[in-house]
């Protein structure tokens, strides 16, 4: 089964900021858990980089957009390098490939009759590339979200007939599993409900752009050009790429994962343009929250933008990825506190499961001549070996509903109750006496076994540190022997060396 996962395709006015790589992050999570379970995952990320934005960024900066956006496209593509990002496909919209799969799709939805020439007036938010619906005082009113005026357009435009799709579009919506989570789904129940009007597909004065068959000086409007990248990347790496070959290469997606602020180019447009052009809709469309910096918007002009490669060399990918996975609600906004962030990172990874792998490795090491405790015999009612199954069960269903703040809590909670178990047992105190060795083997090897089901629970959420505990547990994970066979219970082998314990994170000091 093949499983298609997409982050949005980064717009290059700019390096990457916090928001895309929390968005990026969550991709990887699911994509590295569905592979673990054996799907065949294509996981799409890449840039948008057409239209009148880039066209005047490059224009600013006195260069052609074409090495403008290389040069972006560049640093997008080191910096999910540097994130350990597990993506599948890059796609660049100024791409040939992309170009071609572009006018593929044109031809197609020309041929079922929706597109027509018309003229388009309003006013245009350039930061959105979007046309608002007639704001009051719209000479002086600003975009909320790039706070900038907006601009007059009075043009000729070929149009696409959204309007005649508003009957499908509200059966596809009404459906409960297509938009994610519900409150994204009311706003656009609401916004489609005021009725669909058909929207431009191209534009006259931006040269920066993919050219329209048969319409000189028109180029494709961007976003009709860029939501097919989630299409052209499929057949992107071939030597012959096209629609077709991308559809029988695993289309449609089986999710889309957006900041919420796109949700309607993803969730009514795009299916529109799709069953125009007689293909199969994504299965979902994710909207999530958007991120602040202690409690406040961050932006250029506040001057509190939060550098996520700074972050990175700081405090490392484990670090980041914990707290943004964890701390934040999938969906809901979320707010970065470096104070929180300390804390979090100290009490859940450095305390809790990284000090309960340390001084249990550390009695086996010592009471055991460094070696995993060889147990004769199991006792049948074990209660830690019930919970982890308890913890599996759950974990796995969080994990399929993409609550994976929820499945990290059933991790660190499981880390957190075989600690207790450990206090409550002493096995410091029972060691003392002789008769006591067989209960304390089985202590000790309850407590490695449960780290070990821990260390794979972690292994899409934060990899590296999930393979510091493997390393530490004497690198038991097998790659090709299925993830969830490896859950089971009781497969860590008696009289396994374990190496010197080591930290598997650095504890973090306040600023
Ligand atoms: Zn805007």
């Amino acid at each position: 089964m093949t499983f298609v996962i997409t982050t949005p395709l980064y717009y290059v006015n700019d390096k990457p900021h916090l928001g895309s790589v929390y968005t990026t992050i969550i991709c990887d999570t699911i994509a590295r858990y569905k592979r673990l379970l054996d799907e065949d995952v294509i996981f799409i990320t890449g840039v948008d980089e057409h239209g009148l934005k880039i066209q005047r960024t490059a224009n600013e900066k006195g260069i052609e957009p074409k090495s403008h956006c290389d040069e972006i496209s560049e640093i997008f593509n080191n910096n999910w390098k540097n994130w350990n990002i597990s993506f599948d496909k890059f796609i660049r919209t100024s791409s040939k490939n992309h170009e071609l799969v572009v006018n593929e799709f044109y031809e197609r939805v020309k041929a079922s009759e929706d597109i027509y020439m018309g003229v388009q007036k309003g006013w245009y938010c350039v930061g959105c590339e979007e046309f608002k619906d007639n704001p009051e005082n719209s000479s002086t009113y600003k975009c909320p979200i790039h706070q900038k005026n907006l601009e007059w357009k009075n043009e000729e435009n070929l149009f696409f007939r959204l309007s005649k799709y508003q009957k499908d579009i509200e059966k596809i919506i009404n459906k409960k599993s297509f938009i994610e989570p519900i409150e994204r789904r009311n706003e656009i129940i609401n916004f489609v409900s005021r009725g669909l009007k058909d929207f431009s597909i191209s534009r006259t004065n931006v040269s920066w752009g993919i050219p329209v068959p048969d319409y000189d000086n028109h180029t494709f409007y961007v976003w009709f050009d860029a939501l097919l990248g989630y299409v052209s990347a499929i057949s992107s790496n071939e030597s012959d790429p096209s629609l077709n070959k991308s559809i029988n290469g695993g289309w449609p997606a089986n999710i889309h994962f957006i900041g919420k602020d796109i949700l309607r180019f993803h969730a009514v447009y795009w299916p529109a343009m799709l069953i125009s052009a007689g293909m199969k809709l994504p299965e979902k469309v994710y909207g999530h929250g958007f991120l602040t910096r202690e409690g406040q918007k961050m932006g250029k002009s506040l001057g509190n933008v939060l550098d996520p490669e700074l972050l990175l060399s700081k405090y490392g990918n484990d670090a980041v990825r914990w707290y943004l996975i964890k701390d934040i609600s999938l969906g809901n906004d979320g707010d970065f506190q470096n104070r929180r962030f300390v804390d979090i990172i100290n009490n859940d990874l450095a305390n809790t499961i990284g000090n309960l792998l340390n001084r249990t490795s550390s009695m086996s090491r010592k009471w055991f001549d460094n070696k995993v405790p060889n147990i004769e015999k199991r006792s049948n009612n074990n209660q830690i070996e019930s919970l982890t199954k308890i913890a599996i069960e759950k974990y796995i269903d969080k994990f399929n509903t993409y609550k994976l703040d929820l499945a990290a809590n059933e991790v660190l909670s499981l880390a957190t109750k075989t600690n207790l178990y450990l206090n409550d047992n002493q096995p410091w105190l029972l060691i003392k006496e002789k008769d006591n060795l067989n209960v304390v083997k089985e202590i000790i090897y309850n407590v490695l076994e449960s780290t070990r089901i821990i260390g794979l629970l972690l292994l899409p959420l934060v990899p590296d540190l999930s393979s510091k505990i493997d390393d530490q547990l004497g690198s038991i994970y097998k790659k090709d022997v299925p993830w969830k066979e490896q859950l089971r219970w009781g497969l860590l082998i008696s009289n396994t060396s374990l190496p010197k314990p080591t930290p598997i994170i650095n504890k973090l000091d306040y600023e």
